[in-house]
């Protein structure tokens, strides 16, 4: 664990960091939680300077030796406007009344910075031990279907199972769901959940009826498994590739390029059912070169062999020979520059290993055919 220069026998770490530790794995960030008023805590704090203060949520940053620390004040929260942000109802409140708020049993414990004891009020250490994920009260998924992301997101990075309760009351929420929800919040899950390039976290998605938090129409398992070629060849937005495959995710607050993946995808799929298939390599590469990496990949759900090919054989395909160059042959611009460019491609495809000097030559050739003014 990232071990903090403070200790104080008030002050715990709490949630992921202790899981993460206990488990033996690295831990993203460190949470710490003051039992009691984080903000007056903080200003008895020799040498110690404070950089933010917010009030309503009790949290302190603070600059100590060099090192920022964020600390929160133990609080308790109520969930007035179901599956949206919780409201502060107390803060410095007992930890046993925030542990409380918290999502499972295993991101419930805290760990004393001063004696290193672990306080475990619900089980999280059996649960570890047993590799379940289970929620704290039975109303949790109605508070926040968020949770329901979370525990898909812990059981694919942990190999843990939901326990079988907690299991029933996912199912009841899925076949009854609140859809005035925050979907930010909720793509912020989908994004770290899908981000881990996981197949089975995709098929327990779908298969449990997870997806439908997301999408109202039904939607199938693809066949063909994409996580290979996500992992291949890297594409930024991993994942859109997953969740932008459902029939309507309107409902989430998508950026300009995600969008974008999702639309040219659907334009692919259209094309195909237009064109009864792509069938030369020079077509698959003009319908895939100008498009994100992530929406070919997608298409790879519908034809993957064609994907594949492009990816492993055409992608990098690149003419050297430009405008200017055609210029330099005393070609006046016109739209035939375009029809030169797809001649030498067409050659290029062929033959990957052409020089750019050869290609001047294809250029040649092309307007010697085709135009009586080249000379
Ligand atoms: P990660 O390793 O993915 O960061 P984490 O457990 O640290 O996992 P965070 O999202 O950083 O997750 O949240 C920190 C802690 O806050 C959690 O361990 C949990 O106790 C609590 N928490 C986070 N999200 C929720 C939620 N939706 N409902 C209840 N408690 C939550």
């Amino acid at each position: 664990m990232n071990i903090i220069n403070l200790k104080d026998k008030n002050l715990y770490y709490i949630g992921g960091v202790v899981r993460d530790e206990l488990l033996g794995c690295k831990s993203f960030d460190v949470d710490l939680t003051y039992n009691g008023d984080a903000i007056e805590f903080a200003h008895t704090i020799k040498d110690a300077e404070i950089l933010r203060i917010n009030n309503p949520f009790g949290t302190v940053k603070i600059k100590l030796n060099g090192e920022e620390i964020d600390i929160a004040s133990t609080r308790s929260e109520t969930y007035p406007q179901k599956g949206h942000l919780p409201v502060v109802e107390k803060i410095a409140c007992s930890l046993k009344e925030d542990v409380m708020r918290r999502d499972f049993t295993i991101n419930a414990m805290a760990k004393s910075t001063l004696t290193g004891e672990i306080i475990d009020y619900t089980g999280g250490m059996d649960d570890l031990k047993n590799k379940k994920i289970r929620v704290l009260h039975d109303d949790s998924f109605i508070d926040d279907p968020t949770r329901i992301l979370r525990a898909l997101k812990f059981s694919v990075r942990f190999g843990f199972d939901l326990d079988e309760h907690t299991k029933k009351l996912q199912d009841e929420y899925l076949k009854n769901i609140n859809y005035d929800m925050s979907y930010k919040r909720l793509k912020k899950e989908l994004e770290e959940t899908f981000n881990l390039n996981n197949w089975s976290a995709f098929e327990r998605f779908i298969n449990q009826g997870i997806y439908k938090l997301v999408a109202s129409q039904d939607f199938e398992l693809p066949k063909y498994d994409f996580s290979k070629l996500i992992s291949e060849f890297k594409p930024e937005n991993i994942w859109i590739i997953y969740v932008g495959l459902m029939p309507d995710i309107s409902a989430l607050p998508l950026t300009k390029i995600e969008k974008n993946i999702v639309e040219k995808f659907k334009d692919l799929a259209i094309l195909r059912f237009a064109q009864n298939d792509i069938f030369t390599d020079f077509e698959v590469y003009k319908a895939f070169k100008n498009i994100p990496i992530e929406s070919v990949i997608m298409y790879s759900t519908i034809n993957h062999e064609i994907v594949e090919h492009y990816l492993k054989d055409l992608k990098d395909i690149e003419l050297e020979i430009t405008g200017e160059d055609l210029k330099k042959l005393g070609i006046s611009p016109s739209p035939k520059y375009q029809e030169c460019f797809n001649f030498i491609l067409k050659k290029k495809i062929k033959n990957i290993q052409l020089s750019k000097d050869e290609e001047i030559k294809f250029a040649k050739e092309f307007f010697c055919k085709t135009q009586n003014f080249y000379n």
